[in-house]
């Protein structure tokens, strides 16, 4: 049987690494000669990563007006392993395997053939395809774009928006958000013989011991859980340093990283300021911050869409986190893609070749539905 297109262009970008610590200018760069051979508009940010490596963040055009309907991907991807490289790839019992094949080079190719040959004249509202750096390192591709000025205050920015993350083909509506907490204990330093020294992890451990009380509550207490996610509890958890102390010396400093998941209606911020309290009773110095959870209203518009265009009855949660989070104060969005989460950022990455090539129909079908 010959390939189809999706195939063929999902095998051309997993060919081209984009590893996330290595950069993604060619793949940017092939992502931007298709969409301008597509006419769209497109404009390139660029930044460098916390290792001086620049990243690039694509934001191509069709049409003119507001909103409109917009495909986020993400060009970067996990590492491959020792014993395997993902950069070739092969098709075995209609799968296509290669590193990138779910997360996310299949899911990019499917929502460019979706956008081919769409004409502006035809277009009631514009059409987006944003491609951005660093999803797989803390968002920070999302995170530049949403920053960048130019992007927030101008009118061009599509109302609704479908995160092209592998979902089985299934509309995503929510997805739990995360919340880091630092509390640091300050002692003394000195060797261990001398009884001159304040050791900082003892002074910590009672705290811990309320913390480790509070996790048996959270686990329990139905108010902190949200039973649209599975688990619906929020997974809190206890990180502890003292800064590599030796066995002979007394710790001048203790930190306890605490981190939970957010979700709505979960007392989040009851949670906050009682461990803010229970950390400034002791004299520790405090500090957290977080995002909130991707939620979409299940009767939006763009879950509608989603939903007529897959045929599907309702909208799920998963427990993963996607780019979703940082775009959510600007616009509406549905996580949908082709592929299984468990195959993603595993040896032997693949993608369903039926689901992937239905895939392309449903995109299209969503740019039919709101933008023709
Ligand atoms: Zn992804």
């Amino acid at each position: 049987m010959s390939k189809s297109e999706v195939i063929k262009l999902t095998e051309e970008f997993i060919k081209i690494p984009s590893v996330s610590k290595d950069g993604n200018e060619a793949i940017t760069d092939k992502l931007e000669e298709i969409v301008k051979s597509f006419n769209f508009v497109c404009e390139r940010y660029s930044f460098k990563d916390r290792f001086g490596t620049t990243k690039h963040n694509l934001i191509a055009k069709l049409g003119e007006g507001k909103g409109g309907l917009g495909f986020f991907v993400h060009s970067d991807t996990v590492p491959v392993s020792d014993d395997w490289q993902g950069f070739e790839p092969r098709i075995e019992d209609n799968k296509l395997f290669g590193r990138g094949a779910c997360d996310m080079k299949g899911p990019i190719a499917a929502a460019l053939l979706a956008i081919k040959g769409l004409k502006a004249k035809d277009l009631k509202k514009p059409v987006y395809f944003v491609a951005v750096a660093d999803e797989e390192w803390g968002l920070q591709g999302a995170k530049q774009l949403s920053r960048s000025k130019n992007m927030l205050t101008s009118n061009s920015w599509p109302d609704m928006g479908v995160v092209t993350e592998p979902t089985g083909l299934i509309p995503v509506y929510a997805h739990k958000g995360a919340y880091q907490i630092e509390v640091t204990a300050h002692g003394r330093a000195a060797h261990s013989s001398t009884d001159l020294g304040k050791s900082a992890n003892f002074m910590i451990a009672p705290f811990l011991a309320e913390m480790a009380e509070l996790r048996e509550k959270l686990m329990v207490d139905e108010s902190y859980m949200n039973h649209e996610f599975t688990p619906a509890t929020n997974g809190f958890n206890l990180i502890l340093n003292d800064y590599k102390t030796a066995h002979n010396v007394t710790a001048a400093k203790s930190t306890a990283a605490l981190n939970f998941r957010t979700m709505p209606n979960s007392r989040e911020k009851d949670l906050v300021d009682y461990i803010e309290e229970r950390a400034k009773s002791y004299g520790f110095d405090f500090s957290g911050s977080g995002v909130a959870a991707f939620y979409t209203d299940k009767n939006s518009e763009v879950i509608k869409l989603a939903l007529a265009a897959t045929g599907e009855k309702e909208a799920m949660t998963v427990p993963y986190g996607t780019d979703a989070l940082i775009y959510q104060p600007f616009l509406d969005q549905v996580v949908l893609g082709a592929g299984n989460i468990e195959q993603a950022h595993t040896v032997d990455e693949y993608i369903d070749i039926a689901e992937l090539e239905r895939s392309v129909g449903v995109y299209r079908q969503m740019i039919e539905d709101y933008c023709l």
